[in-house]
């Protein structure tokens, strides 16, 4: 395989590469954030008034898309209060103990982040609500009929929780966190100054057109411009001079699979499949075995963008495509 046909490889494979890892990106100062003024506002000002009190930050729960900084908010909170942060993902606390050995073994103040938090198995959301509201844990040693109880005493803590799906937390756990901020996708300008960022983090060179082309096509998600940046410094290292201009940005898309609208091969997977079905209605459940992709993902990834567009629309029989989406496929 030649260097283009590798790299063309590449370009197609929709996963991510190693080196693409979230972290070299990410921004490490609250005003090195771009956008969500209201989120990053509200934060500074309970973070703020946390630490002229001498305490903890309230429980807080970011909720939006993926790829919107939910993450990188977490950090940046930890950051500015000036404390440890722990994170982990919901679905591996299956057992309640794997909850009991990171909580008791946090530092006082500490942030623990845990991201997927809708899919944190009821056991350990149970086990949560009176370590979050009163810092204990009532475990249970030698079940059966021999069964003790000990109480453990926890430091006071932040929780940070992620979701992509709020409507799916109970009421219960959502009243146990103080501060509720909705992370919403991002205008252009504001991904375009994310993209020229990402440029110099990643030293190349960027123009205004081919930034601007970047944030048009990055469905409003930071992760998602990011990747593409990354894309393009291939092809610009490769069949360029190492800049993205419009030119090479145009090129790289089109490698990608990456049309007008945002959409991916699979987002045009998911509608010619609707498409092909009458126009719909069809099942989530039908969609995702034709297309040979997670429900989860489908729904959090990829409808999101799509219904944005007006390409798509959800109703109670099932996901229809619009007349708008059949003329993005006809291309
Ligand atoms: P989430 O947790 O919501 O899935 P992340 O916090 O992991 O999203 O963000 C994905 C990537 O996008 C990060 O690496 C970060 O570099 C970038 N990013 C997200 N939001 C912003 C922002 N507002 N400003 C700059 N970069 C951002």
């Amino acid at each position: 395989m030649d260097e283009i046909a590798t790299l063309e490889q590449q370009l197609v494979d929709r996963n991510p590469q190693p080196a693409d890892n979230d972290n070299v990106l990410r921004p490490r100062l609250m005003g090195e954030f771009v956008g969500q003024r209201k989120v990053v506002e509200n934060l500074q000002l309970f973070i703020q008034a946390a630490r002229s009190r001498n305490e903890p930050l309230d429980h807080i729960l970011f909720s939006g898309m993926p790829g919107l900084g939910k993450t990188t908010l977490a950090h940046l909170v930890a950051e500015e209060m000036g404390v440890p942060m722990h994170a982990c993902s919901a679905p591996a606390l299956e057992k309640p103990g794997d909850l009991v050995g990171i909580l008791t073994r946090l530092e006082p103040g500490a942030v623990l982040f845990i991201d997927e938090i809708h899919r944190l198995p009821r056991v350990a959301e149970e086990f949560l609500y009176s370590a979050m509201e009163d810092f204990y844990l009532d475990v249970v040693l030698e079940p059966g009929v021999q069964s003790r109880t000990v109480r453990l005493s926890l430091p006071r803590f932040t929780l940070v929780g992620a979701t992509t799906r709020e409507g799916l937390l109970t009421a219960p756990f959502r009243a146990r966190f103080g501060v509720l901020e909705r992370l919403d996708p991002y205008p252009e300008v504001e991904l375009a100054e994310i993209v020229r960022r990402s440029a110099m983090k990643l030293g190349v060179g960027i123009d205004a057109e081919g930034a601007a082309l970047v944030a048009e096509r990055s469905r409003g998600t930071p992760r998602v411009a990011n990747r593409i940046l990354r894309r393009l410094r291939d092809v610009a290292d490769v069949k360029g001079d190492g800049n993205i201009d419009r030119a090479v940005a145009e090129r790289g898309l089109g490698m990608l699979g990456i049309d007008g609208h945002g959409l991916t091969e699979l987002d045009r997977r998911i509608l010619r499949c609707i498409a092909d079905h009458g126009a719909g209605p069809l099942g989530l459940k039908t969609i995702a075995v034709a297309v040979g992709e997670e429900e989860d993902t489908i729904e959090d990834t990829y409808e999101p963008h799509l219904i944005r567009q007006g390409l798509l629309k959800k109703t109670p029989r099932g996901r229809v495509i619009t007349a708008r989406g059949m003329d993005a496929i006809a291309a």
